[in-house]
């Protein structure tokens, strides 16, 4: 089915946003918006066919204009934290930004999220770019971002990302859609199964120890469908550093490939399921910790605190930093190329 798109607003700076509509024949829509790239809505049927939006989020431009946690948004340049904002790249020094605690989080004040992206509606799908400038929030290189979102008749919304650059850099992209296949209420109840046999635990700063730590045994195994809140109430340091709740990255026991899910969500009430592919090799699971019903989105609804959940699919935090992690530098001639599937039903 065509894409539609209409006018969202304007940026402060005067800028036209637009809003960009995709269906399928069963009844999915996905809203994007091209400041921030921003997955705006997101309509699912349930097991009756009722429609209802999984995203936290907001409905009209001004929300994602002024601060926010990332709803929906495209992260880039690093998605994530890099201790002190600060790494090496080829014998130089990099300072970032630090705008979480002392660590550098999800690209800057001026990441990815604040961008506005250049949009080429398809048939099926919305490419996205954004050329970003040598220098930009101190990240060396200029960079060439090319972001598909496609909704397919399967049920399946793909993003696919591709960058070049001119030179070294670093690069980590995701996007940070808050889910709650419910459309209300908490996530607790949201069964989850993670085909991840280790986790990265995390100091107080929550950056990465550099441990890829066994989930056996802990309220970090998912490997068998389980509530996420079973256990997320559990007298455990590493849900307490993260304010009570879940965030942080698990390492896949397959990276790599599309053909096999290594994530599955089901909600019992309404019955929704998603799927998720990915060629990264891990995943940030956020429970919504830091969300105290302070933000009002859609509807005038306030965000309480594990009302959504997050899978972040990205290259470990803090690689820069840690040798030992899959590498996240990007050089000149390279093509930077990941995608993501989140796949949904309804049984
Ligand atoms: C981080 C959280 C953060 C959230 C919103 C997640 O990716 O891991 O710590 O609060 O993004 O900024």
């Amino acid at each position: 089915m065509p894409i539609r798109s209409q006018p969202f607003g304007r940026t402060a700076a005067g800028q036209a946003v637009e809003l960009y509509t995709l269906t399928n024949a069963a009844g999915i829509e996905a809203r994007v918006c091209t400041y921030g790239g921003t997955l705006v809505a997101l309509l699912l049927p349930d097991r009756a066919g009722a429609r209802a939006d999984v995203l936290h989020g907001f409905d009209t431009l001004d929300g994602y204009l002024g601060p926010h946690p990332y709803f929906g948004a495209l992260i880039g340049r690093y998605g994530n934290r890099i201790a002190r904002g600060r790494f090496t790249l080829d014998g130089v020094n990099y300072q970032l930004a630090t705008n979480n605690g002392p660590n550098h989080l999800h690209g800057g004040p001026g990441g990815f999220h604040t961008a506005l992206w250049r949009a080429e509606p398809a048939d099926d799908s919305l490419t996205l770019s954004y050329v970003s400038p040598d220098g930009e929030e101190g990240y060396p290189g200029t960079l060439q971002a090319r972001v598909t979102y496609r909704l397919s008749e399967a049920g399946e919304l793909r993003i696919d990302y591709e960058a070049t650059t001119d030179r070294p850099t670093i690069l980590n992209l995701t996007n940070h859609a808050y889910f709650n296949l419910a459309g209300d209420g908490d996530i607790l109840d949201h069964e989850l199964r993670l085909d991840a046999p280790h986790y990265l635990p995390v100091d107080e700063t929550q950056i990465p120890t550099g441990e890829l730590a066994p989930v056996a045994g802990t309220p970090f195994d998912f490997t068998t469908p389980t509530a996420i809140g079973a256990r997320i109430n559990a007298d455990d340091e590493q849900l307490r550093i993260a304010s009570g709740g879940y965030d942080h990255c698990w390492a896949f026991a397959h990276g790599g490939d599309l053909a096999t899910p290594v994530a599955f969500v089901r909600e019992p009430r309404s019955g929704r399921t998603l799927e998720l592919f990915t060629t990264q090799p891990g995943v940030q699971f956020y429970t919504a910790n830091f969300l105290d019903g302070s933000i009002r989105g859609k509807g005038g609804r306030a965000y309480q605190k594990h009302s959504a959940f997050c899978l972040e699919t990205q290259h470990f935090p803090d690689s820069p930093n840690q040798p030992a992690f899959p590498s996240t530098v990007l050089r000149p001639g390279e093509v930077y190329r990941h995608t993501t599937i989140f796949r949904f039903g309804a049984e």
